[in-house]
């Protein structure tokens, strides 16, 4: 395969990166950038950030004209992705708004559902979370217990979810909750964040602080019209925004330019020419490379309109394993590398163990891959 960028798109590439020097502050590289995307200065910083990316037409060009976009392709898509997370994700939370919550609710979502959020979503101005894994439930999604109780006119929401990326500063949540008995009779609604009996408790973790959180539900009211598709049938929604999620970071863009700098150091240490350095970098170097030659075979099926397939399952766990040697690497020949250094990497090493967890484990992956690539049974 031979791949290569038109001249059109690395046109596009270029205003991207104009835009991001145009309206990132000076201090973004050593004040915000520094706390990461999970943190309030930056969750902030992005609610002002978006609406000047939307108003030059960058933050849901992907999008269809008649929510707000421009109709352009998902290659796109990746060009913005990539230059955003190479510069610290300054979009927030607000990645994840654009790349899948809106796309899902525009083929899931009732009319009402999208005209009360898809025009706040495209315009920059909104913070959602997604509440799906529990203390239970998290490679299992379906043993989730947080339980939405039919009521007159809606349902009454009981339960706790945890690692709730965001859920501190977001103003609404993209629930998971059970309506039925029979083990995958869940169903997804659209809760306000301010809704009564709902309180957030944040958690500290490896990635930036304040980006974890428990929620716990205690009677809350849900009507009706916040629920997603049908009742108990969550399931295929879920498959589909997951789908987009697995393959939504572009980690092999900022892996390979922290690769590159490791082995610059080491150069400039002579001990660049370690056989055991050369072969370890080297390999990490291919794996981000086939990382992103696979993303690319996805984003190519994503051009196409093919329906999602499990190369985004094998993309993803080619990413995770790169950034897991990477971090590797690092430890054992530069563990200071990252102390002083560029906050954007050393956000980016912090949260690489999060790569084979968030968005469905390792071993999940290489399950789906199992099951999808190779007809091997389930179980
Ligand atoms: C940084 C970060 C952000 C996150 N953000 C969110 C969020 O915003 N919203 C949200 O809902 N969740 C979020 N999560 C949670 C994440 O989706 C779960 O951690 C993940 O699904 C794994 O669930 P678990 O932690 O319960 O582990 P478990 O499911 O208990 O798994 C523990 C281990 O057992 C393995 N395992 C489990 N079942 C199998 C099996 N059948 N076959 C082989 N191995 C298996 C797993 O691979 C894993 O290694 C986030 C997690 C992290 C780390």
């Amino acid at each position: 395969m031979e791949f290569a960028w038109t001249h059109d798109q690395r046109a596009y590439r270029e205003r991207v990166r104009d835009a991001l020097d145009a309206l990132l502050p000076a201090d973004w590289d050593t004040h915000y950038a520094p706390q990461g995307y999970g943190s309030a200065d930056q969750i902030a910083f992005s609610r002002t950030f978006c609406p000047q990316l939307a108003e030059r037409g960058l933050l849901v060009r992907h999008w269809p004209e008649k929510w707000g976009g421009e109709s352009a392709d998902p290659w796109e898509q990746f060009i913005l992705a990539e230059e955003m997370k190479w510069r610290g994700e300054p979009r927030g939370p607000q990645y994840m708004n654009v790349n899948w919550l809106g796309p899902t609710l525009m083929r899931y979502g009732t009319p009402q559902q999208q005209a009360d959020h898809l025009g706040r979503i495209a315009r920059g101005e909104v913070i959602w979370c997604q509440g799906y894994s529990e203390p239970g439930a998290g490679t299992d999604l379906a043993a989730l217990q947080t339980r939405a109780q039919k009521v007159d006119g809606g349902y009454v929401v009981n339960g706790q979810k945890i690692w709730t990326s965001y859920a501190h500063e977001a103003d609404f949540c993209f629930l998971l909750a059970r309506t039925g008995v029979e083990r995958k009779a869940i169903s997804i609604f659209l809760v306000p964040m301010d809704s009564t009996g709902i309180e957030v408790k944040p958690f500290p973790g490896l990635v930036s602080d304040g980006h974890l959180n428990e929620i716990f539900f205690t009677d809350v009211f849900v009507p009706d019209r916040a629920r997603v598709g049908e009742e108990g049938k969550a399931w295929d929604i879920i498959t589909y925004a997951l789908s987009f999620e697995r393959v939504g970071i572009p980690r092999y863009h900022v892996g390979k330019k922290l690769l590159d700098r490791a082995v610059a150091q080491l150069t400039v240490e002579g001990r660049g020419d370690d056989p055991i350095i050369k072969a370890r970098a080297g390999r990490i170097h291919a794996k981000f490379e086939a990382a992103r030659l696979l993303t690319y075979v996805v984003v190519d099926e994503r051009a196409r309109q093919a329906p999602p397939s499990v190369n985004g399952n094998i993309s993803r766990i080619t990413a995770s394993e790169a950034c897991t040697d990477l971090t590797h690497f690092l430890m054992d020949y530069l563990p200071d590398i990252l102390t002083g250094g560029d906050a954007i990497l050393r956000e980016f090493h912090r949260g690489n163990i999060a790569a084979t967890i968030a968005a469905g484990t390792y071993e999940l992956q290489l399950n789906l891959i199992a099951r999808g690539a190779l007809d091997l049974p389930k179980g």
